[in-house]
């Protein structure tokens, strides 16, 4: 087996945390953060409580710390990543408030440079290479889809219209596979292919919205990409898929002051997430009934959470004192369910 590293992979769910660093402005002497270790180790100091009982240890099975680069954390996925191409499905999504490095972890920032990357173009990178160059025995093609699910919509990222339809979700015992089936699909041969669609995705997302940024934060966006390898002598055919997945941002909204639209968007996005959290919990404790069909997320989602699937959460923190009730929401989330 060329990719051992994934079966040395205990359980099928991981969970990373990766903590963001200081901002141009913010005071660095004020964080929450206390200890980093090498073994996933995390210590995070809570300024509302003084005294002993204000450090809290977790454990993950990495944290990074805010010096990691785009490709460091990129080397500790691409053995999941890479498993796809042996017919798995995968699922890898950050989790966070909103401005805690979810978009720069999956995708990186705006108008990246090479170096600066998120995990999903460095993701189509690698699997790109790899199955031009290692397996001549089989012919690999790979497509991708683009949706976003707002206050429990699906809709394409990928039209070139810019539709606003609502696209429906198959059970996933369809036999190609698909989810969201009438969600455009893309046949990609390059990384300067998934740039341009991901282009296109980017400008869809901010139709309607008033500004980029808040809905992007209101809405999870999900890039899957499709493989389908042929064994050219015996024409068998294997099907791996990857679900990368920028979720909306976990932060609580204060009831008291949302009102209309937005609370009706703050109310789907808590669903959303806590449906997220129940499946893999339920996954975690080997739970037999899994509770996929309570959001359209854990649907679309479904064939890359649970079985043999393999999913990775990054699970992302913001080092400043201020973020720490939302630091701990966050921390608590992601107890539950590794
Ligand atoms: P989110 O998607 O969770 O709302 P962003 O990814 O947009 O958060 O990050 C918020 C800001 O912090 C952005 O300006 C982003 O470029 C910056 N940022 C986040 N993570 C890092 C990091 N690891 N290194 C450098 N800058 C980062
Ligand atoms: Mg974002």
């Amino acid at each position: 087996k060329l990719y051992n590293k994934v079966q040395d992979l205990k359980g099928n769910i991981r969970v990373y945390c990766r903590i963001r660093p200081f901002l141009p402005g913010q005071n660095e002497k004020q964080t929450t953060i206390e200890y980093i270790g090498e073994n996933g180790e995390l210590v995070v100091f809570n300024p509302l409580k003084p005294g002993k009982d204000s450090r809290r240890l977790f454990k993950f099975n990495k944290v990074f710390a805010p010096t990691a680069s785009q490709e460091e954390v990129f080397i500790d996925t691409q053995p999941l990543i890479r498993s796809v191409l042996d017919g798995y499905d995968v699922c890898i999504f950050a989790y966070g408030q909103t401005g805690s490095g979810k978009t720069y972890t999956m995708t990186g920032p705006d108008m990246a440079s090479k170096e600066d990357w998120g995990v999903n173009y460095r993701a189509l990178h690698d699997l790109f290479q790899i199955s031009q160059n290692r397996r001549s025995s089989i012919m690999y093609e790979i497509g991708v889809q683009m949706v976003e699910i707002y206050n429990e919509q699906v809709r394409d990222l990928l039209t070139c219209d810019g539709s606003q339809k609502r696209l429906g979700i198959w059970s996933t015992t369809q036999p190609n596979g698909l989810a969201v089936p009438d969600a455009s699909m893309h046949p990609v041969r390059s990384t300067n292919d998934v740039l341009e669609l991901m282009n296109v995705g980017f400008m869809n997302r901010a139709v309607g919205a008033t500004a980029l940024n808040e809905r992007s934060s209101r809405s999870h966006s999900i890039l899957t990409v499709h493989v389908r390898g042929t064994e050219l002598k015996s024409n068998s055919v294997l099907r791996g898929c990857l679900h990368l997945v920028d979720l909306a941002g976990s932060e609580r909204v204060d009831r008291s002051e949302a009102t209309g639209d937005r609370l009706r968007e703050a109310q789907h996005i808590n669903r959303s997430l806590s449906a997220l959290g129940d499946v893999i919990f339920a996954l975690a404790q080997k739970n037999p009934h899994v509770p996929y069909r309570n959001s359209k997320l854990t649907q679309v989602l479904q064939s890359s959470l649970g079985g043999q699937a393999k999913t990775l959460m990054f699970v992302q923190l913001n080092p400043d004192v201020e973020s720490y009730s939302e630091t701990a929401s966050t921390l608590k989330f992601a107890e539950r369910v590794s």
